[in-house]
């Protein structure tokens, strides 16, 4: 963190808007960063002024910044931020498994339709071959006359050869 990033969380803290777990963070780079803490001083001193509270930055709370760097090690300003970021990489898997389950299931919903149609259409086919296999039956049985005419021509045929 920078610097910049400090102004923002000063600010909510004039405010009253910064997150208490924040707090120490900020404390902790006001104790080492004297810019910072010079600013955090004017700021404050302004913020009390309009409200018309106080007329000065309060001791306790210079004392209160200092007493962060006498009761915590230099705290790396990354932990607070990598706690949080676990949480919200499951936060985004839980998300995103969530939509793989919404477009396998709606895939597959899909996929039963498509087979359904396709069944249907080759129980079409099956009917359509079984309706032709009939006709054809039928046009055979209707057709003996033509087979015995065809024994006879061959007899007359072979009697006529021999
Ligand atoms: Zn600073």
């Amino acid at each position: 963190m920078h610097c910049n990033d400090f102004e923002i969380l000063m600010n909510e803290y004039n405010d009253g808007e910064l997150q208490k777990e924040k707090e120490p963070l900020l404390f902790a780079h006001l104790a080492q960063c004297e810019r910072c803490r010079e600013d955090f001083k004017l700021y404050s001193n302004m913020q009390f002024k309009y409200r018309e509270k106080f007329d000065e930055y309060p001791d306790t709370l210079d004392s209160r910044i200092m007493a962060t760097l006498k009761n915590r090690q230099p705290v790396p300003d990354k932990t607070l931020f990598q706690k949080q970021v676990p949480v919200y990489y499951l936060q985004a898997a839980v998300v995103a498994v969530l939509a793989l389950v919404v477009y396998v299931v709606f895939q597959m919903r899909e996929f039963d339709y498509r087979i359904e149609n396709q069944k249907s259409q080759y129980m079409q086919i099956f009917e359509a071959v079984r309706y032709q296999e009939q006709q054809m039956n039928r046009l055979m049985d209707d057709a003996p006359s033509a087979k015995v005419r065809a024994v006879i021509d061959n007899t007359e045929i072979q009697k006529k050869q021999m």
